[in-house]
């Protein structure tokens, strides 16, 4: 469950109708606290209904905004007995709208509900990276209050049901700053990234700062050129990320995939290698984009995914385990021959240690074992440089 909260300013209604709304709407849900403290035993919804919504509806309350206050006082009650408590008094101005006397529209940020007969329409003051998180999502209820300050507020609680489905194969990948490398027990792919591009931005900024090291700070034209180049950068960043997201979660849903990402957690919080270089913290800020990106999708789409730990992947040969020998990006294995470039020796690792933690449940890992010599064709057969570097490796 994810609560979007956001401040609000009134575009339709005016403050003192909403604080009058309000007010009424609490002192209705009051009442009936009061009655029902009064009582033993709580009773049923079906009987609230009864005792309390015509009642409710020759107060202008709107049909389900009845239902919610009953339901609402009957919960209170609830948990304030079952928590040993005092009879609660209601202090906050706020109201519950169901679905039905509520519109929200995170597009442009606007929430509408219906309170007795009248409309308001709230507008959120809030940035709009943190609704356009929301987006998509499916809400049930909004709740408006003024808080203390006088302020319009809007809390959306949105659920979200996470039920992975069962898997059938999986997709590893191995992220690094130029490329993103995909293995699906089968071929192997590499997608650029943009993140280089928004590496040279960072880099240009840093250039304009060196060059006006002086002046830059107080110099609007020059602070607006710099700023509009970090934001630039970001944005590159946040948009591919999430591009690149749907497009490895759907592939991964089609095939019933699991993806399986290094969990690099641990190394971007290792303060040891914390650098401030602008390689370094584009990487750990690249990094932690992808993989929220990635996650926010699969659970959007039920995929399941398996983090591993991200230890020597690039170093150990997949075949038989032992350290690999690298000769610049090519690695070689000097027990069982094996030789691949690094990239491929990543992304098979991933792929290896997924497979070995749930041995059994997905067919026996030998069978998906890769670099036999059918998948090493196969992978000779994607016109690309590295496999380029392994015919002349071979042929030597
Ligand atoms: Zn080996």
């Amino acid at each position: 469950m994810l609560t979007l909260k956001a401040q609000g300013v009134l575009i339709e209604g005016s403050p003192e109708e909403l604080r009058k709304e309000l007010y009424i709407t609490r002192r209705a849900i009051q009442y009936i606290i009061d009655c029902l403290w009064e009582l033993d035993k709580l009773p049923t919804i079906n009987q609230l209904h009864q005792i309390f919504y015509k009642l409710l509806r020759n107060q202008g309350f709107r049909a389900h905004q009845s239902k919610q206050i009953y339901k609402y006082a009957r919960a209170i009650v609830k948990s304030a007995r079952e928590n040993g408590g005092k009879k609660p008094i209601l202090k906050k101005l706020s109201a519950r709208v169901d679905k039905y006397d509520a519109k929200v529209d995170l597009k442009n940020q606007i929430v509408e509900v219906k309170l007795r007969n009248k409309v308001f329409k709230i507008k959120f003051l809030h940035n709009r990276d943190y609704i356009r998180k929301f987006n998509g999502r499916k809400w049930y209820e909004v709740i408006v209050s003024i808080d203390s300050q006088g302020r319009v507020r809007v809390s959306i609680p949105l659920r979200r049901i996470y039920r992975p489905y069962r898997l059938r194969k999986l997709i590893s990948l191995d992220i690094n700053l130029k490329k993103i490398v995909i293995y699906d027990g089968e071929g192997i792919r590499r997608i650029d990234t943009r993140f280089i591009e928004a590496l040279s931005l960072k880099v240009h900024a840093e250039m304009i700062q060196k060059k006006y090291s002086r002046m830059w700070r107080y110099n609007k034209r020059i602070l607006n050129r710099i700023k509009s180049l970090h934001r630039k950068s970001r944005n590159i960043v946040l948009d591919w990320s999430r591009k690149f997201a749907k497009y490895v979660v759907l592939k991964a849903r089609r095939a019933r995939s699991a993806i399986v990402l290094e969990n690099l957690n641990k190394l971007w919080f290792n303060a040891s290698r914390k650098s401030s270089s602008l390689v370094d913290k584009l990487s750990r800020f690249a990094y932690r984009k992808l993989q929220l990106a990635i996650m926010t999708k699969a659970i959007e789409y039920n995929v399941p995914i398996i983090f591993i730990n991200p230890k020597d992947t690039s170093t150990t040969c997949p075949r038989c385990g032992v350290k690999l020998v690298y000769n610049h990006r090519l690695a070689m294995c000097g027990k069982c021959r094996f030789i691949a470039d690094r990239d491929t020796v990543g992304v098979v690792n991933i792929y290896i240690r997924a497979l070995r933690g749930m041995r059994g449940s997905i067919g026996s890992p030998l069978n998906v074992l890769p670099m036999k010599d059918e998948t090493r064709q196969r992978e000779e057969t994607i016109n690309e440089p590295m496999t380029a570097h392994i015919k002349t490796y071979t042929s030597t």
